[in-house]
């Protein structure tokens, strides 16, 4: 795994004493380090999808937990005090959604962590980050195009509540980190100090040599806007479902 994003490294790229992912080497992200609870698939999915479309809040529990754990992978690397900032959406797919699942897990997960680790002083700050544009659905763009896409579409509402201070950044799903990187650097040029991202799952990166897929979830759309160079492409999940995605809005 990489030791700065956490995406597994690519076994067949030969001996490699590099602890990055090539994406990491080439364009070092602006969070100090990414951590998950597991992989996005099988159970995971299904209890996301749950939280999300379905609206099945009393999941948000039991993800919390996981996701509590994930943050708790920091534990003596990240600092003792930080800000957590769920990632927000946009207001009008706030609306549509009726909550932010990211908050909604934030908030669970620091039920537990206030437990498990009372030394860690972390705090809710929900409202911190906003989410200017709704970025659309990304498919047919180049991976440039995606880029460009998430790019500023992050903004803080208060530069001087993130001045100086340390940021947990918290969403239920990475996949190409496109999203944690704009959000991250938001807050880096708003003045915070640091930023640590916690997802719940991770999407796994796959090369161009590595394992083929064809994968077209529309939920992952937005995480696809891809900070990876040409030729290297993402998985969301080992297989398509399609019954999953007739119930998915487009992002
Ligand atoms: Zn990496």
């Amino acid at each position: 795994m990489c030791a700065r994003c956490g995406d597994a490294l690519n076994a067949l790229a030969g001996p490699s004493f590099s602890p990055l992912c090539r994406v990491c080497r080439m364009a070092p992200p602006p969070f100090v380090k990414a951590v998950a609870y597991g992989a996005y698939q099988g159970r995971m999915k299904e209890a996301v999808h749950a939280l999300k479309y379905d609206r099945l809040h009393p999941a948000a529990r039991g993800l919390g937990r996981m996701l509590a754990e994930a943050i708790a992978k920091l534990a003596g690397q990240a600092p003792a005090e930080m800000l957590v900032i769920p990632i927000p959406l946009h207001r009008t797919k706030l609306a549509q959604r009726g909550f932010n699942q990211a908050r909604s897990l934030a908030r669970e997960a620091l039920g537990f962590l206030r437990k498990s680790h009372p030394e860690w002083r972390l705090t809710l700050a929900a409202s911190t980050l906003m989410r200017l544009r709704a970025t659309e659905s990304q498919a047919g763009l180049t991976p440039r195009q995606r880029r460009l896409n998430v790019r500023g579409a992050f903004s803080v509402s208060d530069p001087s509540k993130v001045t100086m201070q340390n940021v947990l950044l918290v969403d239920d799903i990475l996949t190409t980190g496109a999203t944690a990187r704009a959000a991250a650097q938001a807050l880096l040029e708003a003045g915070a100090a640091s930023v640590w991202v916690a997802t719940l799952a991770r999407a796994q990166l796959v090369s161009r040599f590595g394992r083929r897929f064809a994968h077209q979830d529309a939920e992952e759309s937005e995480e696809f806007a891809g900070a990876a160079p040409d030729g290297i492409r993402y998985e969301a999940s080992l297989s398509t479902e399609s019954s999953n995605l007739q119930k998915q809005p487009s992002f």
